[in-house]
């Protein structure tokens, strides 16, 4: 089943991310430091669903990853969104045999102007935290992959974005 995987990867690209590869899932790091951050300087704290303090703890999704062996790590750019390309994909790689899929997305939600906080998400097909809102260290995720990222210093900067998918 793990060739299908790289075609999954090749469809990603056709969706427009700019990289897609299969990684091992031990190699995705949690941390609670994560946690912290979105709580403490980032305005999008508790303003939608797929954020937190209603997104998965750090503690929560490193048991989660601890169960897969496989992900798929996206690359993508502000032109496009990355977390439905994982949501997307997520749902074929699924509909393929893998019953166990789950996406995680790209920064804050971007499908509705307001997030729909107390009467639930509008797009529940769609939405997905982000890897760092679950706690993901994403520059240590994506430079154990061979990836290049680097601190976006300001709004002119070139930012890389990053969604995971785990398999098995
Ligand atoms: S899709 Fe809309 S309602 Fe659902 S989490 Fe995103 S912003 Fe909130």
């Amino acid at each position: 089943m793990s060739t299908n995987l790289a075609g999954f990867c090749r469809k990603a690209k056709k969706a427009g991310a700019l990289e897609a590869k299969v990684i091992p899932a031990e190699s995705v790091v949690t941390a609670n430091w994560v946690r912290y951050k979105c709580q403490y300087g980032c305005d999008g704290y508790g303003a939608c669903l797929t954020c937190p303090p209603h997104s998965p703890t750090p503690e929560q999704t490193a048991k989660i990853v601890a169960e897969y062996k496989t992900g798929i790590l996206l690359h993508g750019s502000e032109h496009v969104n990355l977390t439905r390309i994982a949501a997307e994909l997520e749902r074929e790689i699924f509909l393929s045999g893998y019953y166990r899929a789950i996406a995680f997305g790209s920064g804050p939600c971007r499908f509705c102007d307001q997030c729909n906080l107390h009467e639930g998400c509008r797009h529940p097909a769609l939405a997905r935290p982000s890897m760092e809102s679950a706690g993901v260290d994403v520059f240590q995720t994506a430079r154990n992959n061979g990836f290049t990222i680097e601190v976006a210093t300001c709004h002119e900067s070139k930012a890389d974005y990053f969604a995971l998918i785990l398999v098995e």
